[in-house]
């Protein structure tokens, strides 16, 4: 499998760096976002290092689809939002800012204001812990 040893994505698919995760398959994995844009706010990958989308094998794009699907439909359920955006980004022009392939699925609410290059700031662990566990109890 491609990887690249110095990506932090490539390091959670290693195992090597903790992370929050919530369904895997042998082509992706999707786990919590720790700067979180909203609650719940997550990711799919695929789990061999492609930068951007340009990089991607169609095959693998779909299997990041198909996961992205099952994810978004598990955190409607759970966290009942007004919306959710599926968000890719390629490229500084676009704000990305892990050169490994992923999806944000990303919760909406009425009125937050979120714009599509948000600014990246911590969130609280013990609270995308439990949040992760909540969207766990859909999928
Ligand atoms: P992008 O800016 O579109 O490349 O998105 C990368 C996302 O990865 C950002 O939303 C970061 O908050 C998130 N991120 C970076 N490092 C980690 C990590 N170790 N665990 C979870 N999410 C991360
Ligand atoms: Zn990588």
């Amino acid at each position: 499998m491609q990887t690249d040893p110095n990506c932090i994505f490539c390091k959670i698919v290693a195992g090597q760096i903790p992370s929050f995760k919530l369904t895997e398959d042998a082509a992706t994995l999707a786990f919590m976002d720790i700067n979180p844009a909203n609650e719940g706010h997550c990711l799919v990958i695929a789990k061999p290092h492609h930068p951007t989308l340009y990089d991607m094998p169609p095959e693998l794009l779909a299997a990041v689809s198909v996961t992205a699907l099952k994810v978004a439909k598990a955190v409607n359920a759970a966290l009942k939002p007004d919306g959710l955006n599926l968000v890719q980004s390629n490229g500084p022009g676009a704000a990305q800012s892990v050169p490994h392939f992923h999806v944000h699925v990303l919760p909406r609410r009425l009125g937050d204001k979120l714009p599509l290059n948000w600014e990246l700031k911590p969130g609280d662990r013990a609270a995308i812990a439990a949040t992760a566990e909540r969207i766990k109890a859909k999928l």
